[in-house]
């Protein structure tokens, strides 16, 4: 299969329009039996229930090639479980765990000419979403909806090494108790522009968000759970109704304990432990994890002894360890590897 001539280690985070996408429709209350298509353009209603109440969810992942030539994505089961709970709460057909898998399949191998060469540190990135067709005016859930799912190359994360970031605790809120803040649906991101928008203005790279009751507690920023490392080497991560479980994170747990032998603790993390913390990391499928280096919380700074130069060394084992497994160098656990071909 000839590659696309595309310049891989300089791509950026964007979209490039590729060949193929798979489109699934739900009418009449059951789902059609899905399709590649080279359209990629949507034409809907003026009233649609996704223009009127973003009655829409969606899922990211990754395609990768690994080192022994394979084309792989990482735990998509995964990522199906989680779009069925998303869509679940917001009142839309759940779209089958079996079809999901498969459309990644189908999607990845029509566009193998998209998916980067091993070593150049890109990757297909994969968006699966959902929503709702038909015209709704009063409020209430669609009745037909279209399962759709396209793929766009994306460059390597950190260009010239993972650079710490700063960030500040937001005065605004993610998600409120017993809301949507576990679940995958744009909503959840509409209300973040403004935060994250003022926060770039004012030189932050991401905000920290805490519980919304107490502001006592830490959640996690607008798209990346938080890993801590205290300082005799165990690592926490907040627990809470409102964060979005992170495949990454869950999968980062999993290589602490069982690669590296460390302790997790999984619990309430308080904003007042932060400064005891030796390390802090954000986890999610576009980095895997990106490290901090320091917390502004109103003009107060919090400066993690792993500094601002790199990865503190507990972080940089998570990272290199589930990069390895991810891009076939290191054993995975079973069943975390859906090979394509
Ligand atoms: C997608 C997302 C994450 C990261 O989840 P992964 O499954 O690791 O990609 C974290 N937080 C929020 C709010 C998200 O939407």
């Amino acid at each position: 299969m000839e590659k696309k001539n595309i310049d891989w280690s300089n791509l950026g985070f964007g979209y490039v329009q590729t060949d193929y996408r798979y489109v699934s429709n739900f009418t009449g209350g059951a789902w059609d039996e899905g399709v590649l298509t080279e359209d990629a353009n949507i034409v809907l209603n003026e009233c649609a229930g996704v223009l009127q109440y973003a009655q829409t969810v969606f899922e990211g992942l990754k395609a990768y090639t690994t080192e022994d030539g394979h084309i792989v994505t990482f735990r998509p089961d995964l990522n199906a479980e989680r779009m069925m709970a998303s869509a679940a709460r917001l009142e839309m057909p759940v779209f089958p765990k079996e079809r999901f898998i498969d459309a990644v399949t189908q999607v990845v191998a029509a566009n193998e000419a998209y998916v980067p060469p091993y070593g150049s540190g890109a990757t297909l990135y994969l968006r699966p979403y959902m929503f709702g067709m038909n015209s709704v005016i009063g409020v209430k859930p669609a009745d037909d909806y279209q399962f759709r799912l396209f793929c766009t190359p994306v460059g390597p994360y950190f260009k010239g090494g993972a650079k710490p970031l700063t960030i500040r605790v937001s005065d605004f809120d993610r998600a409120a108790p017993n809301g949507t803040g576990d679940i995958k649906a744009g909503l959840n991101y509409a209300m973040s522009l403004h935060a994250i928008v003022t926060a770039h203005e004012e030189g932050y790279d991401e905000n920290m968000y805490l519980d919304p009751k107490t502001r006592t507690k830490v959640e996690e920023t607008g798209g990346a759970n938080f890993l801590f490392v205290t300082r005799d080497n165990k690592v926490v991560t907040p627990k809470s109704g409102s964060i979005l479980p992170s495949i990454t994170r869950r999968s980062l747990v999993h290589v602490a304990q069982e690669y590296l032998g460390l302790e997790v603790e999984e619990r309430e993390v308080l904003f007042e432990e932060v400064k005891d913390f030796a390390e802090c990391g954000l986890c999610g499928t576009a980095a895997v994890i990106s490290p901090v280096g320091k917390i502004v919380d109103h003009g107060k700074e919090i400066c993690l002894p792993s500094g601002m130069t790199e990865m503190g060394p507990v972080t940089r084992k998570l990272y290199e360890t589930l990069t390895g497994i991810q891009m076939g160098r290191i054993p995975a656990p079973e069943g975390w590897i859906h090979v394509i071909k």
